[in-house]
């Protein structure tokens, strides 16, 4: 264990697939209550870093804490990690898409809490007083009754963000949310994570720089495995070293 004040904590994080380092070194931190915007190039470790975390991949050398030191999560197992209160949502939206928009909270309810199957389909008060919240939160209440299978690209994906809000996670880790939406999806997606921002951390994996600039918060960018510059976007994105790895190849 080691002692910090940060919820997440990488420490020299590196990974090896065939010889090539996908992850080289790499360590950087999360301090509780913050959002951060991970960057960086096609191939800069960015999915094998949000592996490492939850515990999919296993880093060849380094260790990441969690909870101020207080777990060492490259020494615990996917389900372990999870346990511990890190949410991950994948970029394409994994909805159930015959299930309405509530049976989908539902679900995600449940399947938190381990509940048994014969029990699946009823709600107690608690829970339909969790779902209304999660479906304000993600706007999506005047959708309550519909099949997901219908909603459109960015309702799903808010859907998915409300899912895993269900299993209330300390740190939420969301990657490239924004692929695929409208300008005005992406605009209010990011209202959504500013709003979710306000009781979790938030990592935040994201290629579209409208919208990182429109989060306002500090980014860190990768490159070949390790961080290649870190700071508010306009820093990150005038450094010579980020501009050279964007437009320099
Ligand atoms: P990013 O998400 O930033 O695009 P990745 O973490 O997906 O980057 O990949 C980093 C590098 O590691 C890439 O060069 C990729 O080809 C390589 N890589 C990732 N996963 C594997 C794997 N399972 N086997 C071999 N190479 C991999």
């Amino acid at each position: 264990n080691k002692t910090t004040s940060a919820l997440l904590y990488l420490d020299g994080i590196s990974v090896s697939f065939d010889g090539f380092k996908a992850l080289n070194e790499l360590s950087f931190m999360v301090e509780p209550g913050e959002m951060r915007a991970i960057i960086g190039p096609n191939g800069a470790g960015k999915t094998t870093m949000m592996d490492v975390v939850t515990g999919k991949t296993r880093p060849d050398t380094g260790d990441v804490y969690f909870g101020q030191g207080a777990y060492d999560l490259s020494k615990l197992d996917e389900t372990e990690i999870a346990e511990l209160g890190i949410g991950r949502k994948f970029q394409k939206p994994t909805v159930f898409e015959m299930h309405t928009v509530e049976d989908n909270l539902l679900l995600a309810l449940k399947n938190d809490r381990g509940v048994r199957a014969t029990l699946l389909w009823s709600t107690s008060a608690p829970q339909e007083k969790r779902i209304d919240e999660i479906l304000d939160t993600i706007r999506l209440k005047h959708l309550r009754s519909r099949v997901a299978g219908s909603l459109s690209h960015g309702q799903k994906q808010w859907l998915e963000i409300g899912m895993l809000l269900a299993q209330e996670p300390k740190l939420l880790l969301v990657d490239e949310p924004v692929a695929g939406m409208t300008d005005a999806e992406t605009m209010q997606t990011a209202l959504l994570l500013k709003e979710i921002n306000q009781t979790k951390t938030v990592v935040v994996v994201e290629h579209d720089m409208a919208f990182v600039r429109e989060l306002g918060v500090k980014v860190t960018c990768l490159h070949e495995g390790s961080v290649l510059a870190e700071g508010t976007i306009d820093q990150v994105s005038t450094n010579d070293r980020v501009v050279e790895v964007y437009l320099g190849r």
